[in-house]
């Protein structure tokens, strides 16, 4: 069982953590709006849970090229 965190931009697994056991509350998960949880937290069939987030690379290119904000996956 692990947690897998993901550029939701361009795919890089920015890291891992593997966990006998996952308390979502120590993820911060309970200070997400319902709506954020939805959009970022997808459980896998495997019972990994994958976090949708934004690597450094495209943090930058977004604040470098900030329509690109409007775009998903601009990086392909
Ligand atoms: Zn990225």
């Amino acid at each position: 069982m692990a947690v897998v965190y993901q550029c939701n931009h361009c795919g890089n697994v920015i890291g891992q953590l593997d966990q006998q056991v996952i308390d979502t509350s120590t993820l911060g998960f309970n200070e997400l709006s319902n709506q954020d949880r939805k959009e970022m937290i997808e459980y896998q069939v495997n019972g990994d849970i994958k976090i949708k987030t934004i690597c450094e690379d495209c943090q930058e290119s977004l604040e470098n090229n900030p329509h690109y904000h409007e775009l998903d996956n601009f990086i392909q």
